[in-house]
């Protein structure tokens, strides 16, 4: 009796400590969030760096979690590693920068005034060049847009603004919202199409969105770029100088910045040639980088849909052990990105604990080389794992905030596609709303590896950080968001706090499965909506 009753006991205890487990396994949980976003923003893996040490231990333990979760290898050779091979160049010692104007010349200092690679990827690059005031070097013809006006710019070195010529009229270059004209990369494709030799941005705060130490911190080291082909032409110099540089560069021509960047808003701007002649010197130190996607798949349960895959992403790369802040060195990319992989870790965790499990697969990706130009999902878009014509979605996590519990979410972008109605669903069953991109200048659509997906036709979006926190006085996302911004972002101070709260961080891991899985069991592809400029 005895015997027996401690067995039905023990049984009963068994089933009581089990079943909340099991209840749990297939649900994100905000412990285990925060638990993978301690480890990987600790100061052992160092800031998770291209080519680094730190980087090589985060995708070693990402691919051990996959493992752990029971998600399959789904990279090169049956390994969790997709091979990505990277030239990394490093702009530094020695770097210089001038402009003269008859007698008169002014020197920049490297890093205070001026920053940037060559994109040559030799060692040592020098170059010069009469400079030409181009505005916002924009030649949109849907806009009716033309900074150049159909001067030759070859040999020359532009001088120019990021962003977009403001306008009061919400349709002109889509209002508010940056278009991809706005973006500096595409400041410098325009440089080189147009045959320039280098191209320097003036930087202002309003016009780039971000301060001089975010240009310092993100330019200033290593630059990492897919490598050149034989013969390929490149910009000897794509850079930026500082605000009060630009001043003293254009004085040399008798012009000021804000002039200058207040004659750029006119239609009928035309191009300057500022009777400056630039000269540059950047010696780089160039390596080859091997560096690594991780990837694990969970199969579908439906043979005709199973080779179609629903595709997570997440960065695991931030900026390693670079330029040293109040000391520290470190960029620990706490929020960028250890938050989204974190909430990929848990989605690979949970879709794989599922006893049945929707139709298509999910594949689930952790990329490389974010920061340095979203290589890593570059390098995936033109080498997939998967044919890119049955990838339904790209579902991307980049930087959450552990700001307590969210009451909506963002998806800047799937509105241009057909499961908008899933999602709107998904987030009414969240009891979460849906918000629009709070910062639509910002061009946040094309800062992350969703964009590079989108660029090859697959429907792709982030799920981005809340905006709006249970409990928080109105002004708190406000004030918070800007402190992020303004100290922390792309600072050694982006760094873990143990009174974060992550429950917004597991609602962002439960909206997205829920999505991903409404999208693996729907009979239909998703695509953009017809006549979207990403239709497949
Ligand atoms: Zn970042």
């Amino acid at each position: 009796m005895i015997s027996r009753q401690i067995t039905m006991k023990s049984i009963g205890m068994v089933v009581i400590a089990v079943l909340p487990l099991l209840a749990q396994s297939g649900q994100p949980s905000a412990e285990r969030i925060r638990e993978h976003v301690r480890f990987l923003s600790s100061d052992l893996l160092e800031g998770r760096g291209v080519g680094q040490r730190g980087g090589d231990l985060a995708s070693e333990y990402i691919a051990n979690q996959f493992a752990l979760a029971g998600a399959q290898p789904a990279g090169d050779n049956g390994t969790y590693f997709q091979k990505v091979p990277l030239i990394g160049v490093e702009p530094g010692l020695g770097a210089e920068l001038s402009a003269t104007a008859g007698n008169r010349t002014e020197s920049f200092a490297w890093l205070t005034e001026f920053v940037g690679p060559s994109l040559q990827q030799i060692p040592d690059t020098q170059f010069e060049g009469d400079a030409v005031f181009v505005g916002h070097g924009i030649a949109a013809k849907e806009w009716n847009w033309d900074d150049f006006k159909g001067l030759d710019v070859r040999g020359k070195v532009l001088v120019l603004f990021t962003n977009e010529p403001a306008s009061t009229d919400p349709k002109f270059f889509d209002g508010r919202a940056l278009t991809y004209y706005g973006r500096w990369t595409y400041k410098y494709e325009e440089a080189l199409r147009r045959g320039a030799v280098a191209a320097i941005l003036i930087h202002t705060t309003p016009t780039a969105g971000y301060g001089w130490d975010v240009v310092r911190s993100s330019w200033g080291g290593e630059d990492l770029e897919v490598q050149l082909a034989p013969g390929e032409p490149a910009l000897a110099f794509a850079g930026w100088v500082s605000r009060e540089a630009g001043d003293r560069l254009l004085a040399l021509a008798g012009k000021k910045v804000d002039d200058l960047l207040a004659a750029s808003e006119s239609r009928d701007f035309r191009p300057i040639p500022l009777g400056i002649r630039i000269r540059g010197r950047i010696p780089s130190k160039v390596r080859g980088i091997e560096t690594r996607n991780v990837a694990a798949v969970v199969p579908g349960s439906d043979p005709k849909l199973k080779d179609e895959v629903v595709l997570y992403s997440a960065h695991w790369d931030h900026y390693g052990v670079g330029d040293p802040v109040d000391g520290d060195a470190i960029y620990n990319g706490a929020i960028d990105n250890a938050t989204g992989c974190a909430v990929l870790l848990e989605l690979a965790r949970a879709w794989a604990a599922r006893p049945q499990k929707p139709r298509r697969s999910a594949l689930f990706l952790a990329v490389t080389g974010e920061e340095g130009g979203t290589r890593g999902s570059q390098f995936y878009a033109a080498h997939p794992l998967f044919p890119l014509a049955k990838t339904a979605i790209d579902l991307n996590y980049d930087a959450l905030f552990p700001w307590g519990r969210a009451q909506d979410v963002v998806i800047n972008g799937a509105e241009r596609t057909t499961v908008a109605p899933l999602a709107q669903a998904v987030a009414r069953r969240l009891h979460l709303t849906i918000s629009p991109d709070s910062e639509p200048e910002q061009g946040h659509y094309f800062r992350s590896d969703h964009f590079s997906f989108a660029q090859v036709g697959i429907p792709a979006f982030s799920i981005d950080h809340a905006t709006q926190f249970a409990g928080k006085p109105a002004d708190f996302y406000q004030k918070a968001w800007e402190e992020f911004n303004q100290k922390h972002y792309h600072q050694p101070s982006d760094e873990f706090h143990s009174d974060w709260d992550f429950t917004a961080l597991q609602q962002a891991a439960e909206f997205g499965l829920l999505l991903g899985t409404d999208i693996a069991n729907q009979d239909q592809l998703p695509d953009w909506k017809p006549g979207d400029e990403f239709h497949r």
